[in-house]
């Protein structure tokens, strides 16, 4: 995983903070937001170790476990979102309100995943694009050379094959770039194949972690 990987409160549905505290010292509201009780949750630190997602945090002046609320108490006065949703200048944060099959929808439609969904707690934060954090990618660049001139090799064809099975094909970008995604971390040997106005080559890969192969000449 990579270290800054953004993770908060994920508001769970089975949220193993809520069982540990037993006595409503962590709860759920009607509206999905879970909260921390400050009094019920006082001098409590084995509520900071139920959870799997470790953003749970002690307030060593107040003497309680904190996280975040989805800063409840600004959507109670009336906000449409939290702070950090209104904060953000590239408007990577969103929060939606919605039912459980709209919700489910907007998971399947915009292909969203949850972190950790081995941990069984059915978290209420969804994230996009989430495999560029959890999984590998093998990307290069490609160039053509002709008349002692180097270009970038624009809509070129590069396949990955592994085992001599075709993995994903995909064509490079208006600089010539590729990258093939989602790949798992130390899956072994690949071999790129780069072909661009009949001339071909390729390439052996090792994937242990990501990996960029630099620039193929091709002429
Ligand atoms: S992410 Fe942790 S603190 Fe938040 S609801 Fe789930 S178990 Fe509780
Ligand atoms: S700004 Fe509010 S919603 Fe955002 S992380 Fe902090 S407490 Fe949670």
């Amino acid at each position: 995983m990579r270290p800054n990987l953004p993770v908060a409160c994920m508001h769970c549905d089975d949220a193993p903070c809520v069982k540990a505290a037993k006595d409503g010292a962590v709860y759920k509201r009607d509206d999905g937001i879970v909260l921390i009780d400050p009094q019920k949750a006082k001098g409590r630190h084995e509520i900071i170790r139920s959870c799997p997602y470790e953003v749970i945090w002690w307030n060593e002046e107040k003497d309680v476990p904190q996280k975040c609320t989805l800063c409840a108490h600004l959507l109670d006065e009336g906000w449409d979102r939290p702070r950090c949703v209104q904060a953000c200048p590239i408007g990577a944060l969103r929060i939606i309100h919605g039912d459980d099959p709209e919700i489910k929808q907007m998971v399947i439609s915009e292909n969203l995943e949850s972190l950790h969904p081995q941990y069984r707690t059915l978290p209420r934060v969804y994230y996009k694009n989430l495999f560029r954090f959890t999984r590998c990618f093998a990307a290069g660049s490609m160039a053509y050379k002709k008349d002692g001139t180097i270009d970038c090799a624009e809509g070129a064809e590069v396949v990955l094959y592994q085992n001599a099975e075709k993995v994903a094909q995909i064509s490079t970008d208006h600089f010539g770039d590729f990258q093939f995604d989602n790949l798992d971390e130390d899956s072994g040997q690949y071999m790129i194949e780069v072909a661009y106005k009949g001339a071909k080559k390729n390439i052996k890969v090792e994937l242990g972690k990501s990996i960029n192969i630099g620039t193929i000449v091709l002429e």
